[in-house]
C-alpha cells in the first residue's frame, strides 16, 4: 500500500543500468523515395538494449542511423552508467538537460529517445503493468492501422493501392514519388484524383509529398493551395507540407481557416 507523496517507483528496490548498446540495422530495405534512396550498407534504423544489474533488459528503437546511436551512447554512458531503470522521466530528463548544447533535436535527442522507450519498458516489466498504464491508461483497445504507400503516376495507383485494399486495409498514406516535384498541379491532382477512385469514398486517405526530401522545390504557396485540392478529396491530413525548417510558413499553414485539414510537421 502506497502511502501520500509515496511513488510506486520509490517504493521499488532501485534497477541500476549496467550497460546501454545499439544494434544499427542494415539490409535491403523497401523503396523509400528519398532522391538519394537507401542502399543495403545504409542504416536508418538502429534497436537499443538497455542491460541492468537486475538481469532484466529493455529495449527501444531509434530512427537514425546506428554508427551515430553508438558514437551518442559513449557520449552518454557517464550520464546513464548506475542510474535507476525504474526512473524514466528522470533519467531522461537528466540525459536531456546535460547534452542539448551539444546538438538538441539531432543524432543525441535521438539516442535518448531511444532509451526513454527501453527504460519504460524496464518499468513495464518489473510492475508487470503496460506502458499504457503505466503512462496513465487506455481510452481505446483497438488502432486502425493505415497501409503506408509511395505515390506513381496516376494511371499506375490503381495497382499501387488496390493489392492492400483488398488484404482488408480501410486507411491509406500516400506519398513521395511524383507528387510536387513537377510544378504541374494538375498532375498532382490527378494523382489524388486516381487514388481516391481506387480505394472508393469509404476509405481514410492522408498524404505526405515528403518535403523532408532533399532540394524540396515547393513552397508556402504550394502548400496551401495543395490542400485545398486534398480537401476536395477528403483526405485526412497533410503530412510534410513543407521543409522541416519552416517554422513560419507551418504557422501560417495551421493558422485558423487557412487549411481545411490538418498539416503536420514530419
Ligand atoms: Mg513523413
Amino acid at each position: 500500500m502506497l502511502t501520500p507523496g509515496q511513488t510506486p517507483s520509490s517504493s521499488l528496490s532501485p534497477v541500476r543500468i549496467r550497460s546501454i548498446v545499439a544494434a544499427p540495422l542494415f539490409g535491403e530495405s523497401p523503396k523509400g523515395g528519398w532522391s538519394a534512396e537507401i542502399r543495403p550498407e545504409d542504416s536508418i534504423h538502429a534497436l537499443i538494449a538497455v542491460h541492468t544489474d537486475a538481469g532484466i533488459t529493455g529495449y527501444g528503437s531509434v530512427f537514425t542511423d546506428g554508427r551515430l546511436v553508438q558514437a551518442a551512447l559513449q557520449v552518454l554512458e557517464p550520464l546513464f552508467r548506475g542510474e535507476n531503470a525504474l526512473q524514466p522521466e528522470r533519467v531522461t530528463e537528466k540525459l536531456h538537460q546535460n547534452t542539448f548544447w551539444m546538438g538538441r533535436g539531432g543524432t543525441l535527442t535521438h539516442t535518448i529517445s531511444g532509451i526513454d522507450i527501453a527504460l519504460w519498458d524496464i518499468l513495464g516489466k518489473v510492475t508487470g503493468l503496460s506502458v499504457g498504464s503505466l503512462l496513465g491508461g487506455r481510452y481505446i483497445e483497438r488502432v486502425r492501422p493505415y497501409c503506408s504507400l509511395l505515390m506513381e503516376m496516376p494511371e499506375r495507383m490503381h495497382d499501387v493501392v488496390a493489392p492492400f485494399k483488398a488484404r482488408g486495409f480501410t486507411a491509406f498514406k500516400v506519398g513521395w514519388g511524383p507528387f510536387g516535384r513537377t510544378n504541374d498541379a494538375g498532375l498532382d491532382r490527378a494523382i489524388i484524383a486516381a487514388t481516391r477512385d481506387a480505394l472508393g469514398p469509404d476509405v481514410q486517405l492522408f498524404v505526405d509529398p515528403g518535403a523532408s526530401d532533399a532540394h524540396w522545390p515547393q513552397g508556402l504557396k504550394w502548400a496551401l493551395r495543395t490542400a485545398e485540392m486534398l480537401a476536395d478529396y477528403q483526405v485526412g491530413w497533410f503530412e510534410e507540407a513543407l521543409k522541416p525548417d519552416a517554422l513560419e510558413e507551418f504557422c501560417t499553414c495551421v493558422a485558423p481557416a487557412r487549411c481545411r485539414l490538418p498539416v503536420a510537421r514530419c
